[in-house]
């Protein structure tokens, strides 16, 4: 019996938009994956006075995005942890959940990979799991190349149409009273306009 694939898709999705659901579509495609575990980011405490949206609604937001989808499901597991989660933790707890059988995906954009290095024990972290890098407008991924070479044989490219959206611009655009529809799911659109988020 094949062992089972796992995706993991972390972000503060502050919104959740169509970059995301359509890199982890691709990864779940390109890697055969059995699932998709969307992990929203626990509120940092550093960011406790920043105009970040609470967790939970984070969360509810992809539970609306993903609700049409069958291979994608939302873990609570960073939400439901108080202050910072790091990647390397996350992945040992759904690494265990799974009684280490899984082989498991960490599907990135090109920007968060490039970034690596600054995670917290990315040996370790690599040593876990492969890392997918969707292409990202703006983000070049041929810097893949200055990663050490063990690193950089735990990291497969992934080739999307590039989709130019981000949850800063989604931000910017309901604080302008710009439209956003069609950059996201329309149930996410909904709620971002009933609870008034982004507007300051
Ligand atoms: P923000 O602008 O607030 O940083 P974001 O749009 O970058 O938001 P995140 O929640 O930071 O979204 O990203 C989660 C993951 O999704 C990261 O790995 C990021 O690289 C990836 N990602 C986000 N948007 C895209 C996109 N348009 N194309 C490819 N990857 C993306
Ligand atoms: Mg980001």
């Amino acid at each position: 019996m094949s062992r089972t694939r796992i995706g993991i898709m972390g972000g503060t999705f502050d919104p959740i938009h169509y970059g995301h659901l359509v890199i982890a579509e691709a990864a779940w495609y390109t890697f055969s994956l059995d699932k998709v575990i969307f992990i929203p980011a626990g509120s940092p405490p550093h960011k406790r006075n920043s105009h970040s949206t609470a967790a939970p609604a984070r969360a509810e937001m992809v539970a609306l995005a993903i609700a049409s989808n069958q291979h994608f499901d939302l873990s609570l597991i960073e939400v439901e942890r108080s202050g910072f989660s790091y990647s390397v933790d996350t992945v040992a707890a759904i690494a265990q959940e799974y009684h280490n059988e899984a082989d498991i995906y960490f599907i990135t954009g090109a920007d968060a990979v490039l970034d690596i290095g600054t995670w917290r024990q990315p040996e370790r972290l690599l040593s876990m799991c492969r890392f997918v890098a969707a292409t990202r407008p703006g983000f070049d991924l041929a810097k893949l190349e200055k990663l050490p070479a063990p690193w950089r044989n735990k990291i497969d490219v992934m080739e999307i149409p590039g989709l130019d959206i981000s949850s800063t611009d989604i931000r910017f655009r309901v604080q302008e009273e710009r439209p956003i529809k069609y950059l996201l799911p329309e149930a996410v659109e909904e709620y971002i306009y009933k609870y008034r988020l982004y507007r300051q």
